[in-house]
């Protein structure tokens, strides 16, 4: 069978989510070209596919120019640091990935006549007034704290990518995931789930922010995966949200950790970081009925997968 695409351009292809695109576009017989500069993914994630006939890495930052010789027939924009700890350290980086970096990587799926699809994010709810969060709700974003680097540079994307379409007719997609954790996410990366789960291992107190009553909604990354393939391959612009409406409390998602584990650790709180969403939920009405798409992975049974996966990593 042939493969739905020829060739795909993966921007961002060597960090978490990326390199598991790049592994489900190989496995389906679509050649892939990573472009990335490494700023918080790695070549270790890609590994597996180097010398995989069909693989090309491209090592460059997307907000500059950058060229990638053979035409594609999609484009998926995942260049971004998404985790605080790294968009607080590399704010005029984040910005102007989402920014120039959105520009180039859509200059290019237009003139190949490429469908575009740009990874953003529940992050552009902000610390959102209407729960559940459907896609025509316009969020509450603060445009100067701390976390605006990330947030306004995604509602930016989201901005250039429909003015793409309106003024050139490139074939744009947007989709709006909402956390996802899995195999590959640094264990030190700040996100709550690789976090805990390294803290556990480690025999450590595990760090919940605040109260810890916030909640959020935590997907598995085959599910995300499956998701984004399902927008690449439809003929929908979005957004579109691709989350798990499965609504967790940090607090439950520690002593959720704490069990699985089977750790001695316990819970020490700490301070919540500045404009910390309260909560965070997807209404995937939209992808349930446009792209018949669902989360499958419970998450006792993706935490699992993860728990394995960091204690093959841990030193004997
Ligand atoms: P990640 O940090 O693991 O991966 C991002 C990748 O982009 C890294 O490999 C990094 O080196 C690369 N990159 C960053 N800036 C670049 C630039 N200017 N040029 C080239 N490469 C660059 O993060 P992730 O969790 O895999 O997120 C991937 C994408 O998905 C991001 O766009 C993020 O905003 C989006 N997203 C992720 C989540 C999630 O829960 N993981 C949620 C919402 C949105």
């Amino acid at each position: 069978m042939r493969p739905r695409w020829e060739h795909a351009v993966v921007t961002g292809g060597a960090g978490f989510v990326g390199s598991h695109l790049c592994t489900a576009l190989m496995d389906q017989g679509t050649a892939v070209t990573c472009v990335d500069d490494f700023c918080t993914g790695s070549r270790e994630n890609l590994s597996h596919l180097e010398g995989r006939a069909g693989f090309t890495l491209v090592r460059a930052d997307v907000s500059k120019p950058f060229e990638v010789r053979r035409p594609a027939d999609l484009v998926l924009h995942f260049a971004s640091p998404a985790s605080p700890a790294d968009y607080l350290r590399l704010p005029l980086h984040t910005l102007e990935t989402g920014s120039a970096g959105t520009r180039n990587a859509l200059a290019l799926a237009r003139s190949w006549g490429a469908r575009f699809v740009l990874a953003s994010t529940s992050e552009v709810y902000g610390d959102p007034r209407q729960h559940p969060q459907n896609e025509s709700y316009w969020g509450n974003v603060n445009p100067v704290g701390p976390r605006s680097v990330y947030d306004e540079a995604k509602r930016f994307a989201e901005a250039l990518t429909t003015a793409e379409f309106t003024s050139h007719g490139t074939d744009t997609a947007i989709v709006r995931l909402f956390n996802t954790y899995g195999p590959r996410m640094r264990g030190h990366d700040g996100r709550a789930v690789p976090t805990f789960i390294c803290q556990a291992l480690a025999g450590e107190p595990l760090t919940v922010t605040g109260d810890g009553r916030q909640t959020r909604s935590l997907a598995y990354v085959d599910d995300t995966v499956r998701g984004i393939l399902a927008m690449a391959a439809s003929d929908l612009r979005g957004p579109v949200n691709l989350g798990n409406p499965d609504e967790i409390t940090m607090l439950g998602l520690a002593r959720l950790v704490i069990e699985l584990t089977g750790s001695r650790s316990e819970v020490r709180f700490i301070d919540r970081p500045t404009d910390d969403p309260a909560v965070r939920c997807p209404d995937i009405t939209l992808a349930r009925g446009k792209l018949q798409w669902e989360p499958e992975v419970p998450a006792r049974e993706g935490l699992d997968r993860v728990i394995r996966w960091f204690r093959e990593r841990r030193p004997a």
